[in-house]
């Protein structure tokens, strides 16, 4: 913990929140979506309820794998940085610790403190300092593919389960549009929050999600109302 004056930056709240947020919303649109697709096809509740849960396991599983298969790719190609750095260092250390001392001038510092700095930067711990202020890589981002994979996967299932839950409790009769409403309101909701803890107007949030949000209900409402006419 930092001593003295301590202010949070929007940035240091974004990480979690944004990746949470668009879990919740990609699970509340595509199974909202599912739920009114399958509706306007005519489709008894159990068969809404089937689609919509199979729509919630399907998606929280995918999304899973995405997150994963990208986080890790993430953590190889730092991992692959950082051995690079480790040997430059063991083999070139000159030519590392130049390197540090042209970023520090090129930050501002003058040429004779900036290579002070690096000195003493590499003496304390070369391959941070590289990894930190060469590469860019701070400790507290470092890519985790385990906890992003289930926090993906478990932030759109508590989505989706939104969208299930009013298809389950509400009467067919209208579930399309009773189910996309109260959808759209949440996710309004949810983007006001996002937009609001990242420093943006509510308004810009809510209107950005709840656009895709309810083009992706009407098209898909479309598609089952077509399959419905044609059975
Ligand atoms: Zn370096």
């Amino acid at each position: 913990m930092r001593k003295g004056h301590f202010e949070r930056h929007y940035r240091e709240r974004m990480g979690w929140l944004r990746a949470a947020v668009m879990g919740a919303n990609d699970g509340i649109v595509s199974t909202a979506s599912l739920v009114a697709g399958v509706a306007a096809a005519q489709a008894d509740k159990p068969a809404v309820l089937l689609a919509a849960t199979a729509g919630l396991v399907a998606g929280a599983m995918s999304m899973a794998a995405g997150e994963f298969v990208s986080v890790s790719s993430q953590r190889d190609s730092e991992q692959a940085d950082l051995a690079r750095e480790r040997h430059e260092l063991e083999h070139d250390a000159q030519a590392e610790l130049e390197e540090l001392t042209l970023i520090y001038q090129g930050r501002g510092l003058e040429r004779e403190l900036a290579r002070q700095v690096a000195d003493q930067m590499t003496r304390h711990d070369a391959l941070g300092a590289h990894a930190r202020d060469e590469l860019g890589l701070h400790e507290l981002q470092q890519a985790q593919p385990f906890q992003a994979a289930w926090a993906s996967a478990l932030t759109f299932a508590m989505g989706a389960g939104f969208p299930l839950l009013l298809a389950w409790l509400l009467p067919l009769r209208h579930l399309s549009w009773t189910v996309s409403a109260g959808s759209l309101l949440v996710l309004a909701g949810l983007g006001a929050l996002a937009a609001r803890t990242g420093g943006a107007g509510y308004f810009v949030g809510m209107r950005r999600v709840t656009f895709w949000g309810a083009a992706a209900m009407a098209a898909t409402a479309a598609v089952g109302y077509l399959f419905g006419v044609a059975a």
